[in-house]
């Protein structure tokens, strides 16, 4: 009797794609549906869980990465990320000074011992300039907002340059100092703004999280479950001086605390970068001096 044959090199010679077609079809259905299945669970865990594996793929991010230029990119002077090896967060509050909830945010931040950084809006500041100067002596920090909130992308030159220097004029007569951080109302930019803001001299200031807290619809318990959905370390979360948002607070806080993350402003957090985009931002900041 003949000996079986071995079957292995002539399965070798053929290529895979043919080894698949001459599969019996309901294995090659359940072929392409496991893969699929990996597709989709891949896709819909990076896009609701942010594990980042499309972008942990592109080799162009990958060197930016590698330089720290996603968390601070020089050439724009961009701050878009803290340190991603340190627990903490930078809390940031948008549109103050308002009567109706600073007080309570600060009551709020002095209870649980952090401090946060508030972009405030010129014509607001001269409006509460006591409120502006407690937020300081609180030991927190202003940035600029513009002046009166008005999208920089709708403004010519001449009255965007006016929106940035009016807002730390006002700063200016307050407080005797001028501001050096900014974001622009609504993150409305392209990058002729931001190449404009950059040589004024400011360092723009992204954001990682939103609480969405700017839709008049959301109860403080939402801004606090979307402000804390995705914390990761070096978030940049934005709120904003909302009175809901002051209501939410305790919760953020207390969860942040009970995670291990500690609440600090966003110079801190830029001082607490890696070497390479730390000395980046240093560099810029020594440079408009
Ligand atoms: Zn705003």
């Amino acid at each position: 009797m003949k000996p079986p044959q071995d079957v292995t090199p002539i399965l070798k010679s053929i290529s895979a794609k043919r080894r698949f077609r001459l599969l019996p079809a309901s294995r090659r259905g359940k072929i392409i549906l496991l893969i699929l299945t990996v597709a989709l669970a891949g896709i819909w865990a990076d896009y609701f869980h942010g594990t980042g594996w499309s972008q942990n793929l592109n080799p162009i991010l990958q060197y930016h990465k590698l330089r720290g230029e996603d968390l601070f990119n020089m050439n724009e002077a961009f701050f878009a990320h803290g340190n991603r090896t340190l627990l903490e967060v930078a809390l940031t509050f948008d549109d103050g000074p308002h009567p109706q909830s600073r007080l309570q945010i600060l009551s709020i931040l002095r209870q649980y011992n952090v401090h946060a950084t508030f972009f405030d809006v010129g014509k607001n500041m001269r409006a509460h300039p006591d409120l502006l100067l407690q937020t300081i002596a609180e030991g927190n920090e202003i940035a600029n907002h513009s002046n009166n909130h008005r999208r920089l992308d709708s403004l010519s030159v001449k009255e965007r340059h006016r929106e940035i220097n009016d807002a730390d004029i006002t700063y200016f007569m307050i407080t005797g100092k001028h501001l050096t951080l900014l974001r622009p109302p609504g993150m409305r930019y392209n990058p002729e703004i931001i190449g404009d803001i950059r040589s004024m001299g400011y360092v723009t200031v992204g954001y990682t999280t939103a609480s969405g807290d700017f839709d008049i619809a959301s109860s403080p318990d939402t801004i606090a479950n979307k402000t804390l959905h995705w914390i990761q370390n070096g978030s940049i979360l934005l709120l904003h001086d909302y009175p809901e948002t002051a209501i939410a607070l305790p919760r953020i806080l207390e969860t942040l605390r009970a995670r291990g993350f500690r609440c600090v402003t966003v110079s801190e957090m830029l001082d607490h970068l890696p070497d390479r985009p730390r000395n980046a931002a240093v560099e810029f900041q020594n440079s408009k001096q």
